[in-house]
């Protein structure tokens, strides 16, 4: 035994994070025929692009070390209560959902369910949020989220330019919309051509032709209209009205599909999501039915299985990046699952009579407010509202403010010296009396009299919503805990196994990490609130960033992407503001490799550029001369390139400097998609190997949770001469580009990955890497003589992932990739990447929190797949009635009479599977097509639940209100 030269037994903290044990290691290594870890990495990286320097964060803490340091630092956030409003809302998360999906692995270490049969549970709670939106807004379909309200609302502006038939290129916005949603319309017009008008609608909406507008109810200052005049007039005229509306609002105000709009968007952190300095948090948005298939993002959608049962699954997915590339709706890939199933279950706990007590308890305490202002002198507008107000105050604005400071309270400050005051789900007696005594009002008391509401009589909500039985299942915690436990069983997430996913980098999420962003101080916190409030974020983000630059080369980070697509759409901005810095405002051309992930072309695109793919040679590199032609070629026009390294074929380039060179020498910048650090930290730096700019996805590598599809955080790192092309906020720094509703983007998950990086220090996050790549070379050497390794590095080695040709299997036996993955669920696996970059592959990534017996089992999985396809390569085993055809196998398939050519045992109990602790599929093979023929995007009626075997599913109590 060698252990102790691969790894440092006494490093305890790093020992939980790295799967394979020293002794482990020392075994992988000997399969691998090198002696060490250090062997391995020098046969696998290019010494040309080794770091020179290694990652020194001092000594790594231990895990009780590491959360006295994220007390202290979170103790440094004085917490205040936040009446500002602008976006964000005290609310409160019930205690059995923080519990139960907040703080559970099952819900949140899941991936995005495009394996169906997987995710019947999420899928069931996003199809409630779904409904919910639906219900709350008047609309027709919703999407399963967005990333938050700013990006919604322009997502709506771009909805609206595809579908509206207005040949303008000019869109409208109320002025009462958040400022932050102004900001990143603009941004996101700005490349585009659009111009952006921004008003107050009733009286600047004019006759300038424009495509669209984008109103808000209740407005930044409270405001509440019936936009129905001003929709009814922009129909006339081909262009489509978006709504921005508050969702608790909703529940008391006419909704805006009854005002005749086209689009709803806003956030749904009021519902139950902490406001956590900004996020993370669902943004919705909703349509009519005519213009589904112009919606963004993840759609979920109803379908059948083969047994005919229903099933859920993601609908019309040509509409997204990874399908549509530079011609998709937009580059939205990883949303906000985790955020959109903690709202729907806000909900579902709630149902519509909790939801109206709680907006009319808040509206009732806006109004208390406000008299009692009122009866002081102060005088209060607007004259009707929901939640928000702004008072008069003359010269005292500067007092009051201050004041309420004192008093624990923060306002917001209004032009005109007004101040505003938004109330809350949590807003109590003492809250309001300390407002009052801020405005110097000390004898003002609460009063438990209900006011006169003071909603405007003809914006009153008369219609229905949330009528489906899931949002009025008794409201016993039982029925609630029971339903939340069903729905997480139904699922396969990384609490019960590896799932490998090519470039997903799905590695542990320890709970150490986790436990900070429960606290309030880290929850709780207002996005805008004063920067003396907020050191403890500012400390925690200044290190994180500092250590990020360390680990990658790049000179300074930008915290506000709030995933890696919107990291590449800001740093393709910093590039084009960089050129048009320089008199080149003209260079408008992106390289990228017809590997790329799809976000990379539907990113270039929403920036305005125009892509060029450059081909793939043989081995999965990038054709270089095909590149150096199309770059001299388009040098003129040349803005830059986007990349991936190692590549999306997980190979070691070699030629990576010579790619970023090229690009330089004809004028371009250097994107590099980082979503592959997980093979560099601690051996190689983008920053040193060429790269201008990049993001780096921390829900990959530095270990914040997928989520079931989201959050993320996709903070961008550059070069020193981009730095001022970095997004801005119009809350802390003015006016470049904004692409956030918050200034650093999802702050509140960022305690993860500081953690991660303060447990695993340098040596640790160093050795992770290595590891990663031990665990990828170590299955394809497991599996390469049962299936094909399709690309190499050189010296024979991979990456940290791995792909395997399943093409030769597909062409002779009919088996294909999609076979495979149905196959691993019998495993109880979930299936690696399908069919990217390479069609007819799957893409397998362990990272290094695998053990070696995890490993073991899901390469003895595959082994014995490759003996079933053997069979019907053999003829031994039909070729369309087998158990790979027939996977994945449910109780229902094991229960029935069995006349099937290969035994029961077989189908159930495959290799890998586990005996009692075998994870049984809810649904069979769920039909795709079935599903986007006969769309639905809503809950299913209750008389629809009394079919066939569906007694399984439909156990989702519905019990007696
Ligand atoms: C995951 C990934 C992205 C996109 O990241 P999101 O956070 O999902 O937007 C981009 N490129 C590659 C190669 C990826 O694997």
């Amino acid at each position: 035994m060698t252990a102790g030269k691969n790894y440092d037994p006494y490093d305890f903290a790093n020992r939980r994070h790295i799967g394979p044990s020293p002794a482990e290691i020392t075994e992988m290594l000997d399969v691998l025929d090198v002696p060490t870890l250090h062997a391995l990495i020098d046969e696998t990286v290019p010494s040309a692009i080794r770091q020179a320097t290694r990652i020194d964060f001092g000594v790594s803490l231990s895990e009780r070390r590491a959360l006295d340091k994220l007390r202290a630092t979170a103790k440094k956030n004085h917490l205040l209560t936040s009446l500002i409003g602008q976006g964000y809302h005290g609310t409160t998360m019930p205690p059995a959902i923080q519990r139960n999906i907040f703080e559970n692995p099952a819900w949140y270490t899941a991936y995005s369910p495009y394996q169906p049969e997987i995710s019947q549970g999420r899928l069931e709670a996003l199809l409630n949020f779904q409904t919910m939106v639906v219900d709350l807004t008047g609309l027709e379909v919703a999407n399963a989220s967005l990333l938050d309200e700013a990006t919604a609302a322009a997502e709506a502006m771009a909805m609206a330019r595809r579908v509206a038939k207005a040949t303008s290129n000019t869109f409208f916005v109320d002025s009462a919309c958040l400022p932050q949603t102004i900001a990143v319309v603009r941004t996101r017009a700005e490349p585009l051509g659009w111009n952006v008008v921004v008003g107050d609608p009733f009286k600047d909406m004019g006759d300038t032709p424009i495509f669209g507008a984008l109103f808000q109810y209740p407005g930044v200052n409270g405001d509440c209209h019936d936009f129905t005049p001003l929709i009814n007039r922009l129909h006339a005229h081909g262009a489509i009205a978006a709504v921005a509306a508050d969702p608790l609002a909703l529940t008391l105000l006419k909704p805006p599909g009854e005002m005749g709009a086209d689009i709803a968007i806003g956030s749904m952190q009021r519902f139950g999501m902490p406001m956590g300095y900004g996020g993370p948090h669902a943004a919705y948005i909703a349509t009519r039915d005519a213009y589904k298939r112009s919606l963004p993002g993840r759609l979920v959608g109803v379908s059948v299985d083969a047994r005919g049962n229903r099933a859920y699954r993601l609908a019309l997915q040509t509409r997204e990046q990874h399908i549509r590339r530079e011609k998709a709706t937009s580059n939205i890939c990883t949303s906000q699952v985790l955020l959109a199933v903690i709202a729907s279950m806000y909900a579902v706990f709630h149902g519509p009579r909790g939801l109206k007590a709680i907006a009319s308890r808040v509206h009732r305490d806006a109004v208390r407010l406000a008299e009692g202002l009122e009866s002081r002198g102060f005088k209060v507008s607007p004259a009707f509202f929901f939640d928000t107000i702004t008072v008069e105050v003359g010269p005292y604005q500067g007092l009051i403010m201050k004041n309420a400071v004192d008093n624990g309270i923060n306002l917001r400050k209004v032009a005109g010296n007004r101040i505003g005051i938004t109330v809350d789900e949590r807003t109590r007696p003492d809250i309001i009396e300390a407002v009052w005594r801020a405005f110097g009002c000390y004898d003002l008391q609460y009063s438990e009299d209900w006011p006169a509401p003071r909603l405007s009589p003809d914006l009153i909500r008369t219609s229905e919503y949330l009528t489906h039985p899931v949002f009025h299942m008794n409201r016993a915690e039982s029925e609630m805990t029971r339903y939340m436990r069903r729905l997480a069983d139904r699922d396969l997430a990384l609490d019960r196994a590896m799932i490998p996913l090519g470039s997903c980098t799905m590695k542990l999420n320890a709970t150490a990490e986790m436990l900070p962003i429960s606290w309030p101080e880290f929850a709780e916190m207002h996005p805008f609130v004063p920067p003396e409030q907020a050191e403890g974020y500012r400390e925690l983000i200044d290190d994180l960033s500092a250590k990020l630059c360390q680990i990658t080369g790049y000179d300074a980070i930008s915290m506000q992407p709030n995933s890696g697509a919107q990291g590449e759409f800001s740093g393709l901005l910093a590039i084009r503001a960089f050129h048009k810095s320089r008199g080149e405002g003209h260079r408008n051309v992106c390289l990228i490799p017809a590997s790329a992930h799809g976000t990379n072309p539907a990113s270039a695109q929403m920036c305005g550029m125009t892509v060029v793919v450059v081909a793939s040679d043989r081995e999965g590199n990038i054709d270089i001369a095909d590149f150096r032609s199309k770059a001299q070629l388009h040098a003129a026009k040349l803005a830059g390139c986007m990349i991936t390294y190692p590549s999306t074929h997980g190979v070691f380039e070699e030629s990576v400097r010579e790619i970023c060179d090229i690009t330089h020498y004809n004028g371009g910048q250097v994107y590099l998609d980082g979503a592959n650090l997980n093979a560099l930290v601690g051996i190689a730096r983008p920053g040193d190997v060429g790269a201008d700019v990049g993001h780096i996805n921390l829900h990959k590598t530095f270990c914040i949770p997928h989520g079931g599809g989201g959050p993320g955080m996709g903070p961008i790192g550059v070069k020193s001469h981009l730095i001022p092309f970095l997004p801005t906020h119009p809350e802390i720094d003015g006016n470049g580009h904004t692409v956030s509703a918050a200034p650093y983007g999802s702050a509140s998950i960022l305690p993860i990955s500081w953690s991660y990086c303060l447990l695993m220090g340098g040596r640790g996050l160093t050795q992770a890497t290595r590891v990663a790549i031990l665990n990828a070379n170590y299955i394809a050497k497991r599996l390469e003589n049962a299936y094909p390794i399709l690309y190499k590095g050189v010296s024979g080695r991979v990456a940290h992932e791995c792909i395997i040709d399943v093409r030769p299997i597909t062409d002779a036996t009919g088996i294909t990739v999609d076979d495979i993955a149905k196959r691993l669920i019998d495993c109880g696996f979930h299936a690696p990447t399908m069919s990217w970059p390479v069609a007819g592959t799957l893409m397998i990534e362990p990272t290094e929190s695998e053990t070696k017996a995890e490993l073991d089992r899901f390469c003895d999985a595959m082994l014995g797949i490759r003996e079933e396809i053997r069979a019907i390569e053999e003829g031994r085993m039909d070729r369309l009635n087998n158990a790979l055809k027939n996977a994945p196998h449910t109780v229902a398939d094991l229960i029935e009479k069995w006349s099937r050519p290969y035994p029961r045992q077989a189908a159930c109990f495959p290799a890998g599977s586990f005996r009692v602790d075998k994870y049984w599929p809810p649904v069979n093979r769920v039909d795709n097509v079935y599903g986007d023929r006969n769309l639905a995007c809503t809950c299913p009626p209750v008389e629809s639940y009394v079919t066939k075997d569906e007694a399984l599913l439909t156990e989702t109590a519905i019990g007696s209100p």
